[in-house]
Order: C-alpha cells, then structure tokens, then sequence
C-alpha cells in the first residue's frame, strides 16, 4: 500500500557555448563523475539522472517540458558548472511544474593553487555562474529549494535526499484520495475545513460515503478469511485479555479482522489512501474501528478520527514521504490529551480512544478489549503500546477560513515516568519545544489543532519546503521560538499570504 513509484531525479548541468568544446566535454564528464557518485553513496533514496548539458534557450525549454511530462521524474536537481546566461532560462522555468533543487556546488573541492589559470577559472566558476542562476529564481518569484557545499560531503547528500523526500511528498500530493465514512463530529471547529480549496491548493479529492455502503462491505468478509487475520492478530501480538473470557475476548478481536479487510477491500475498490470515521456515526460497524485502522495505518494509510480529513491527507502524505526510510521510526494520527505539569518534567500525554499507528511502538504490541465509554457500540480491540524516545515533529493543517497554514512544532518525545496499566490506548509523551509553556502557549496562539500528523521520520524543513511548494504559511515552533516573535510572525503573514 505504501510504496510509491520509483521516482528518479533528472541532473541538469548549466553552461553555454562561449567557452568551446573541450570546455565542454570537461562539463558533461564532471557532471557524469557527478551523478555517478551520488547513486553509489547510498544516501539517496531516489536515483539520479544525468541529462545533457543545458547551453541554450531552446534545449533548456524542451529539457524542463520533458520534466513535465515524464511520470517517473519527481524533480529536476540543477547546478551551473560555467557561467550560464539566466535570460536562457527564463520560458523553460516558468513552464516548468515540479519541485527544483538547486544545488550550489563545484566539481572540485580545492583551488589547485599551482596551476590555476583563466581557462580553470572560466570552466569552474559556480561562484558566478550560480549566482547569476539564482537571481532569475528570485526575479520570477519561483519556489525552489537552495544546497550549497561540496557534492562528495555526506551532510550534503544527505540534504539532497532530504529534499527529494519533500519533492515525492509535493508529486504524489495530488494523488491522495480521502474517504469521508462520517462527517465531522458535530460543533467542532478545528476539524473542519474547505475541502475545494484543499483540492485546488493540495490535489487531494475528499469524498463522503454512507457509512453503511463500506459496513456492507465488512458484512461481506467471509468467517474464513476473519479466522485467518484474527490468528495472524493472535500470533503477532500479546493478548491481554484481563480477566475477560477467552472466547468473549476473540469474538471482539474478530469484529476488527472483519473491519479491517472489509475497509481495505473498499479502499482499494475505489482507490482511497486515506480514511476517516466517526464514533458517533457508525452506522450498522458493531465496533468502532480501532485496532483495525491502526493496522491499516501501519500499511500506509491515512487516518483522521472524528471526520478530520485534513489530519487524514497529512499522515497519508507523510506517509509517503517516509516510505522505503531505513531505520524508520514511525508516523501516525494523533491527539493532545493531558498535561504533566510537574517542573522538570512538563510534557503531553498523546494518545487518541484507538487510533494509533503501531508503527511508533516501541516494545510489545498488545491486544486488549475494553469500553470505549463514548458512543454506543460494544467493546473495541484495539493495540496498546508505548511510543519511542526521540526528536520527532508533530503538525497541524489549520484552515483559517481564506487560507491554510501549517503548523510545525518539533518535540521530544520520551517516557512516561510510571507505567499506566489502567490506561486502555496506546500512548506518546512528548515535552514540546522550546518547553511545555512557550511551545503549547505558540500552538494555540497559530491556532494549532488537537489532532496532528506525528513523525520521527521528517524534519520541520522537510514539511516547510513542501508548505512552500503548496503555496501555504508555514510556522515553525523549535528551540528559537518566542512568543514576541511569533506573535509578530503570525501578524506579518496574515498580510503576506492574503489572499
Ligand atoms: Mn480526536
């Protein structure tokens, strides 16, 4: 469900023809030596492409239309090894449509301070030759993503593949699809959301269904295939049934396998990556879906409870991001809900009723069955766990009636001091920065929700640089937060995006 495209990534070296063939044919090798490198780093995750040399207005037009149109290209990675007039550039860039990165480097790392001439100095002179790039950038107002250092460096590359991951997240932007099997929860505000603006600004399609079309769904999944899931449930993970019966424990746990393949089943049929419900609209589901949709999370999906679409298309698109991650730590839906205040210790306890991605657990996975105490259906299964240590980001998309912003708070996440073995979900405890006070004192000031889309996997650059590419506010809440500056930020950007 997860897996992507294999994107690749196209290397466009800029230059002209003032300095001759064999300056030239220096290019088009460095540029080779270049890419070559990149791909056996292993710190890429997309491939990279060599195209050829870009000299003149015609070849750099057809170049970036190509871009355009090729499925498989995610993003054009560009450098100006020479001088290169930016007047050359200007029609292919401005009909150019995907994330850019422009990466500022030079082929050679050192100045070769014994031999150095006019014809060196003429063929490598990024210096120059990127300055004069990046100003027709900025001249046109175009969005693009700036690396400046040496190709060879491990930090370097590394910011490359970052970036690739923000231009995956912007190309496959338009491919999310969330299911609506509910509306919002009634009078919520946070949750709600212009969801035209969100396909004109996003890509994403938000659709409603009845609840009761993907319940028949559920209905539909055969006693076989539910047996087969629930023991896949009952040798993955620990069952704790606390004093229930056994039997009584299993036929809750297989109300779940029934949702969880009947949802997918739907999913797939009509081509959604993303889900939301409701539990106060469950139509004829015995249960609401808990430990099915963290499950279904766990495969890829996008998830919001209580009707939020927005948080939906969020964990989808990041997803995505993520995906193929070595070492990945997790991403899921969730939600603020209570405060430790001692000093020293300040942090939010996060959770949701169920829905938690098993993706963040750290430990064991249990399975345990008891009252939701909201709503009126019986018992949910759900997996219950503990989150891991780490930096990590959390984020909310906010819709502020004329326009979106995104919310970027980078927290710590830890351990609670004490188990909580009367607490029936599973958890995250996070200290936001700069602290608790400042860093909950920001969110609500920007308007923050009590739903976000978690990862330890992103960084804040990576999702401002696709808020940018969205054309959306962007506000980061990090160690250099204060509250005069953010109020004052938040002022000034009312006015920059107005729409
Ligand atoms: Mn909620």
């Amino acid at each position: 469900m997860l897996a992507t495209k294999k994107y690749q990534f196209w290397f466009c070296t800029g230059s002209q023809d003032l300095y001759g063939d064999e300056c030239l044919a220096h290019v088009a090798e460095h540029s080779r030596i270049i890419v070559e490198e990149l791909n056996k780093s292993g710190n890429l995750p997309f491939e990279v492409v060599l195209k050829p040399t870009l000299i003149t207005n015609e070849l750099i037009r057809r170049t970036f239309n190509e871009a355009n149109m090729d499925e498989t290209c995610a993003g054009v990675i560009t450098w100006m090894h020479t001088f290169s007039p930016a007047k050359s550039w200007i029609l292919g860039l401005q009909e150019y449509r995907k994330p850019l990165l422009h990466l500022h480097t030079q082929f050679n790392r050192e100045i070769p301070y014994d031999t150095i001439d006019m014809d060196f100095m003429n063929e490598n002179q990024s210096a120059h030759g990127d300055r004069e790039y990046g100003h027709i950038f900025s001249r046109l107002r175009m969005e693009r993503k700036v690396v400046a250092g040496y190709w060879a460096d491990e930090a370097v590359q590394k910011e490359i593949a970052s970036w690739m991951r923000t231009a995956v997240g912007v190309i496959e932007s338009s491919h999310i699809r969330v299911m609506r099997v509910a509306d919002n929860m009634r009078n919520v505000a946070v949750t709600e959301g212009d969801k035209v603006e969100a396909q004109i600004q996003f890509g994403w399609e938000v659709d409603a269904y009845p609840v009761n079309e993907i319940a028949e769904a559920v209905a539909a999944v055969s006693q076989s295939d539910v047996n087969a899931l629930t023991d896949e449930y009952y040798a993955t993970y620990q069952i704790l049934t606390e004093g229930r019966d056994a039997a009584e424990f299993r036929r809750h746990v297989e109300v779940q396998a029934a949702i969880e393949i009947g949802f997918e089943r739907f999913l797939e049929e009509k081509n959604y990556q993303a889900i939301v419900t409701h539990f106060g609209d469950l139509g004829a589901l015995k249960q609401l879906p808990g430990l099915a949709i963290q499950r279904l999370m766990q495969k890829g999906y996008g998830f919001g409870a209580e009707g939020d679409w927005k948080t939906a298309a969020m964990v989808r698109l990041m997803k995505i991001m993520t995906g193929g991650m070595k070492d990945a730590k997790g991403t899921s839906f969730m939600e603020d809900y209570t405060y430790n205040l001692v000093p020293g210790k300040e942090g939010i306890l996060q959770a949701h009723m169920l829905e938690v991605c098993p993706t963040i657990a750290d430990g064991p996975i249990s399975i345990k069955v008891q009252p939701l105490s909201m709503g009126d259906r019986e018992d949910p299964a759900r997996l219950v766990f503990t989150a891991k240590e780490g930096p990590a980001i959390a984020t909310s998309l906010v819709d502020l009636g004329n326009r979106f912003r995104l919310i970027i708070n980078n927290v710590d996440c830890k351990k609670t001091e004490k188990p909580m073995p009367k607490l029936p979900v599973a958890t995250a405890f996070w200290t936001p920065q700069p602290n608790l006070k400042t860093g909950t004192e920001a969110w609500i000031l920007a308007g923050g929700a009590h739903h976000t889309a978690f990862s330890y996997d992103l960084t804040a650059e990576q999702m401002g640089d696709w808020a940018d590419a969205m054309g959306i506010e962007a506000v980061y809440i990090d160690q250099d937060t204060t509250i005069r500056q953010l109020k004052n930020e938040l002022r000034w950007n009312s006015v920059a995006y107005r729409k």
